[in-house]
């Protein structure tokens, strides 16, 4: 038997080419984002890796006015809590109008990719 191993560097690099993977427990059927060792509903380290459409809604968000250093030209963005469609949640920046945004709103999983840094971000669905 091989051992599948997702790692934060796997999935980062997935994302930097537009694709957002999860894992799913080989014995519940569980989902979650890498990385993860144990699975938290069964305790089982049964993990398969797992597309995930990147598709979801708004559940909460946030205005960031006073940006962490070497952002502030960026200021002010959002970052949101979006639950993929997959019922996943999983925090990112989102790229809409800050005046168009509202929890509820569909999204679309697109990273924000500036030299070598991937940034988990969403867009318009
Ligand atoms: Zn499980």
């Amino acid at each position: 038997m091989t051992e599948r191993v997702i790692t934060l560097k796997s999935f980062f690099e997935e994302a930097r080419a537009g694709r957002l993977s999860g894992i799913r427990c080989g014995q519940c059927g569980a989902l979650a984002l890498p990385p993860k060792e144990f699975c938290p509903s069964c305790e089982q380290r049964r993990w398969e890796p797992v597309s995930l459409s990147g598709n979801g809604t708004v559940s909460s968000f946030t205005v960031i006015r006073i940006p962490p250093r070497g952002r502030a030209a960026e200021a002010p963005y959002a970052v949101a809590v979006v639950k993929l469609d997959e019922g996943l949640s999983m925090l990112g920046r989102v790229e809409i109008p800050l005046e168009a945004l509202k929890t509820g709103l569909p999204v679309k999983f697109r990273p924000l990719v500036a030299g070598n840094q991937t940034l988990i971000a969403f867009g318009p669905a």
